[in-house]
């Protein structure tokens, strides 16, 4: 094995000092903790925070989170949280106006006042998100000012994948489990004996900056492998997959395939995947006013295809049914996506298998429409 330049051990007793770092230089650190139940995505205020010894059971429509048995501090998987949370967040004021004594009316734009994201914990899936929705907001004719500085402002500390859950499937989608780019420290946890330290990897200037004022050695070839191995055992791990060669023609063909009545009869409607996705990005606008019609507001404020609401057009929902939207929301990720975009607009993190409370799963639901051809 050639080794790369690049690699380095931090001790676990000595990871706290990179909270320090990040605190010291602005950034607000956001990452794993657990709270009612299960690993969410939060404001942390330094290691302590992090679900040391927690791993979590997930299966379509299931979750629940348990003992590991060690003391790892990234032994589990995607929760329902994801990075869009803090970069396209839920709900964000655009602007707000008040009425003029003179009758006129007066209005400014709201000032985005977050402070700069240090994301702890970014896994491949996800990372592979954040380039998703970057395509969606900056690439395209209109940048989204909100993203565009929130983003530009981020720190990414990534960690690699040491298990998979049930429903992950990104080396299907070649996203994961280990990270390839864009990622400023990439972090792999080893638990070797009683040995506990991380394999860092510094991708970015700010990262070797970082990594420069924790105390680190470098890497051995066995830190090393044994970074590999846990990636390795992810791998092998991985829950899920999903045959994608020609799924766009593929779906594209299957417009009125019988399948979606199927579809029909369990979705709900709720829009849980969506907004449990890490790439879904669709909003909308509400104008708001207080009692007494003086002050105004806009908010922009997530919103799914499920809504019957989100399709509606003068007169009407151009996607009335069920069957149409759970379509809308299946064809659009893993086909019209790659013709919109240039990317698959699913990285494999399987968020909305869990979070649907009827555990429809895309992986499934792909495999009958194939074999329905057949
Ligand atoms: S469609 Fe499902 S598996 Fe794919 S990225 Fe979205 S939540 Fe994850
Ligand atoms: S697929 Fe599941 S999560 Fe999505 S809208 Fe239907 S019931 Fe809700």
């Amino acid at each position: 094995m050639t080794k790369p330049n690049n690699a380095f051990v931090i001790q676990r007793e000595d990871l706290h000092i990179l909270f320090d770092v990040l605190i010291e230089r602005g950034y607000t650190p956001v990452g794993p903790t657990v709270r009612e139940a299960v690993i969410v995505y939060d404001e942390l205020s330094g290691l302590e925070d992090l679900p040391e010894g927690w791993a979590e059971e997930q299966d379509a429509g299931t979750y629940s989170l348990k003992r590991r048995g060690d003391n790892a501090l990234f032994g589990f998987n995607n929760g329902p949280h994801s990075w869009k949370n803090y970069l396209f967040p839920s709900r964000v004021k655009l602007w707000e106006g008040d009425k003029t004594e003179d009758g006129g009316f007066t209005v400014k734009s709201a000032v985005d006042t977050q402070k700069k994201f240090a994301f702890i914990g970014v896994r491949a899936c996800d990372l592979h998100a954040i380039q998703v929705q970057d395509k969606v907001f900056l690439d395209g004719e209109y940048r989204d000012p909100i993203y565009s500085k929130r983003r530009e402002e981020a720190l990414v500390i990534a960690v690699n994948c040491g298990q998979a859950a049930k429903t992950c499937f990104c080396t299907s989608m070649n996203t994961g489990p280990r990270v390839s780019d864009g990622y400023d420290l990439a972090l792999t946890e080893i638990l070797d004996n009683d040995q506990h330290y991380f394999l860092a990897e510094p991708g970015s200037t700010s990262g070797f900056s970082l990594l420069a004022e924790i105390p680190h050695s470098e890497a051995s070839q066995e830190a090393i492998a044994a970074a590999r191995g846990c990636t390795k055992q992810a791998q092998e791990q991985m829950g899920r997959k999903i045959d994608i060669s020609d799924v766009k023609e593929m779906l594209y063909r299957n417009y009125d395939n019988d399948r979606w009545d199927e579809l029909e009869k369990r979705c709900l409607s709720c829009g849980n995947c969506t907004m449990a996705c890490p790439t879904c990005f669709c909003s909308k606008v509400e104008d708001v006013t207080d009692l007494t019609g003086n002050h105004a507001e806009r908010w922009r404020e997530w919103e799914s295809c499920f809504t019957m609401d989100f399709s509606y057009i003068h007169g009407g929902s151009v996607r009335p049914t069920t069957r149409s939207r759970y379509r809308q929301w299946l064809v659009h990720k893993l086909a019209a996506w790659l013709d919109q975009f240039g990317t698959s607009g699913c990285v494999g993190c399987g968020r909305c298998i869990t979070w649907c409370p009827v555990g429809i799963d895309l992986t499934e639901e792909v495999r009958l429409l194939r074999n329905s051809e057949n």
